[in-house]
């Protein structure tokens, strides 16, 4: 069924009785030519682009929960592709580009929102980090602009400018970027998926991989085994779990992050802003509320939930840049687990093992590379090649050395 507004317009004449489930509950096949772990963006996204771009039929998305459970649906939504370095950029900017057409593609609203995002500039020696990095974007195509401090006093008059320790100085600004429905993506992507054939089956959790003579025959689960020519894992938070069941140990820790939505409020924030001296970023969603995170948590874990030392750093990072912040009451807060990798960049790559595929390593950037993330990873599991874009997220590349670490910070997690 294709939405538009004309049936929009039928439906309601006619009491909206002709809507359809937006995907099937199909019981899994005993084989598949592909199988996709994980129903989150990135598996959602990679069998939507394997079907329609790709051209590949018998696709299954297996997921252990619900659609939209995992890290999709918990981020804080943002999007942009400001971006230093070479291994980065070019994938991020393609992302971006996606974002741009995903709705059309899809016909789904996403509401896709480029509203803009500004990192804030507090030191002379960030203006330069900055400069550079804004360079860097536009050599590689994307937008990116230096704004002075009146500039970005006239697009945020409430932030705390003459704060002793952290003054604004300006801002790097992409006005390209912005937020996105989060949950509105697994959704569309689901639907398109689900339109040219994939199998998405819920409440199937993957318990271990069937391998001989060094190649994946298939998968165990929850619901009985499922034959597979090929298997991409797209299990972020869970990916060194997964990953083990196949005997494979990665440069990947999991982290819980944390997100805050306040009570709803008259619009006051443009688009994103992220803080330059703490870990804090802020936006406003459609309904009012302000959405913000910070730092992951400070140890590693597989619960969907934080601590409060985070949340006091949050909300001190929030204090330091906007104290009107102080008077909006917190509405709600959850957490994800992230899959922290050590250069803070992820991998889309084939494995050892014949036929597997990994996709993870987001840190806390993968919403932002959902449709780059799916349409790289359903090029490398259809043609066996990596996708231009991706071609520097390979698993070997801690022992080649061609790390792609943007803050330059080693092997620290948090520090990403
Ligand atoms: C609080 C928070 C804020 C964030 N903010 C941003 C942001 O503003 N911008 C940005 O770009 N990124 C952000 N991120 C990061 C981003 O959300 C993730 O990097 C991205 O969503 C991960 O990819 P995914 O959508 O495929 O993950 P998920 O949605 O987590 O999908 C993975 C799926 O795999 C399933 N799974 C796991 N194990 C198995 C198994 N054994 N069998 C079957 N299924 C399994 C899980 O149930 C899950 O549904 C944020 C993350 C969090 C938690």
């Amino acid at each position: 069924m294709k939405y538009s507004a004309a049936r929009i317009l039928w439906e309601g004449l006619t009491g909206h009785k002709g809507w359809k489930p937006v995907w099937r509950d199909p019981a899994p096949r005993p084989h598949y030519d592909i199988v996709i772990i994980g129903g989150g963006g990135h598996g959602l996204a990679t069998a939507h682009y394997l079907a329609k771009v790709y051209g590949q039929r018998k696709i299954a998305v297996l997921e252990k929960g619900w659609i939209g459970g995992g890290n999709v649906g918990r981020n804080t939504t943002i999007i942009r592709s400001n971006y230093l370095l070479d291994g980065n950029e070019p994938f991020y900017e393609f992302s971006l580009k996606l974002w741009e057409g995903l709705e059309q593609d899809l016909n789904y609203n996403a509401m896709v929102s480029q509203r803009g995002i500004m990192n804030l500039i507090h030191s002379d020696a960030q203006r330069d980090a900055f400069r550079r990095r804004g360079n860097a974007m536009i050599l590689n195509g994307a937008d990116a602009e230096l704004l002075t401090t009146e500039q970005v006093r006239n697009e945020a008059p409430f932030l705390n400018f003459e704060n002793a320790r952290f003054p604004i100085k300006g801002a790097l600004m992409q006005r390209r970027g912005g937020t996105v429905r989060h949950d509105a993506v697994a959704w569309g992507f689901a639907r398109s998926a689900d339109s040219h054939g994939v199998d998405i089956i819920q409440n199937c959790e993957v318990t271990g991989f069937k391998i001989e003579n060094g190649r994946v025959k298939g998968v165990e689960t929850s619901r009985g085994f499922i034959g597979a020519g090929k298997v991409g894992v797209a299990v972020a938070g869970n990916s060194s779990k997964v990953m083990a069941m196949a005997g494979m140990r990665l440069p990947i820790e999991s982290h819980v992050l944390q997100a805050f939505v306040s009570e709803g409020l008259k619009p006051i924030i443009p688009g994103v802003i992220t803080f330059g001296a703490g870990h804090f970023y802020v936006s406003q969603s459609d309904k009012g509320g302000l959405v913000f995170g910070g730092d992951i948590d400070g140890y590693n874990s597989y619960a969907q939930r934080g601590n409060s030392p985070v949340v006091e750093d949050v909300a001190e990072g929030g204090m330091a840049l906007m104290p009107i912040i102080g008077r909006a009451r917190l509405l709600r807060m959850w957490g994800g687990i992230m899959d922290m990798s050590m250069d803070g960049s992820p991998f889309i790559d084939r494995t050892h093992i014949e036929g597997l595929y990994f996709n993870g390593g987001w840190s806390y950037g993968g919403f932002k590379a959902t449709p780059a993330s799916g349409h790289a990873f359903a090029h490398l599991l259809a043609t066996d090649t990596p996708h231009d874009t991706a071609k520097a997220y390979r698993l070997d590349r801690f022992q080649s050395g061609a790390m792609i670490d943007e803050k330059g910070a080693g092997a620290q997690p948090n520090l990403h």
